[in-house]
């Protein structure tokens, strides 16, 4: 089909959705300038991301890996939502049925009013740390708030092991709030996505600004294609793997987040569902966590 027809048929099917997930990525806040993980200045280019975010690579070697985080943590904290952020916000209050799925850890959708009935973060979050030991942990507002960041936000000089943040309760070393890859996902999100998913049918699945490449966003994706849902992928890039899977009633628009969503918004009427209940999800929130869900690379 044309582009004219692909944004005119999906206007249709999301209008006509009873049932929508939602999957973002970093894509969704290039944006807002965070679009930094392989670093803009090239200085974490040549690291294997993946190795650097996990457990032992912390253990191992605390400054490399608190300097990556500190630097990403220095510019969320800097960042705004971007007209991606608003317009997912929009048509997800629109959309009684509607859950995201968010992979990003900046805070910036929840900055948003997204409902939050129908948002779940499931890697963490870059503005709480917390203590390698015990149970402390801190939000952070500002780069004030902790010396180490107001180093790295100054750059006056290089980071040592006696910069990096400690517990003021058992001094040991303090940590990003993020998921790393072998780590459980967010507490009970992958029991409330299962529920959710396992309730009705899916009517379509829209990602934005990911690469469906990780485990289980990946898998939740793939059970509910199997079951029969529509994909509609949204990327600045056609690398993803499953666009060579698209059929007839898939979509791919091929661009920026910020463009693409709000236009999006605008062909897409809602009436108003003023008083939508928080629906069985937000019953499941506190569901049993009994799986283990952890964060791996897709094989
Ligand atoms: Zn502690």
């Amino acid at each position: 089909m044309d582009t004219r027809e692909a944004w005119s048929t999906f206007a249709d099917k999301l209008r006509a959705s009873q049932r929508v997930l939602c999957l973002v990525g970093a894509g969704l806040s290039a944006p807002s300038g965070l679009d930094t993980w392989r670093g803009s200045n090239g200085l974490w280019n040549d690291i294997n991301l993946r190795d650097l975010a996990s457990p032992n690579k912390f253990f191992e070697d605390p400054v490399t890996v608190w300097t990556f985080y500190g630097e990403r943590l220095v510019k969320t904290l800097a960042a705004q939502p971007n007209l991606a952020h608003h317009a997912l916000a929009a048509l997800a209050t629109g959309h009684e049925g509607w859950l995201t799925i968010n992979q990003n850890v900046d805070g910036l959708l929840e900055q948003t009013e997204h409902p939050m009935t129908r948002l779940l973060g499931i890697h963490g979050t870059l503005r709480t740390i917390r203590c390698t030991s015990c149970n402390y942990n801190t939000r952070i507002e500002s780069p004030s708030d902790v010396p180490f960041l107001l180093l790295l936000s100054t750059q006056l000089r290089s980071v040592t092991l006696s910069d990096l943040p400690r517990c003021p309760v058992c001094t040991k070393l303090l940590r990003p709030g993020v998921v790393w890859f072998g780590e459980m996902l967010a507490a009970g999100a992958p029991d409330t996505i299962d529920d959710w998913i396992s309730q009705d049918d899916v009517d379509l699945v829209i990602a934005v600004g990911t690469s469906l490449e990780v485990y289980p966003a990946t898998e939740w994706v793939e059970a509910v294609r199997e079951s029969g849902a529509s994909l509609a992928i949204i990327n600045t890039e056609k690398t993803d793997r499953l666009v060579d899977e698209l059929n007839d009633d898939d979509w791919f628009f091929e661009g920026d987040a910020a463009d693409i969503l709000p236009r999006i918004l605008d062909l897409v009427t809602y009436r108003h569902h003023a008083k939508s209940s928080p629906a069985a999800l937000s019953s499941s929130v506190s569901g049993a966590c009994s799986l283990k869900r952890t964060l791996l690379p897709s094989s």
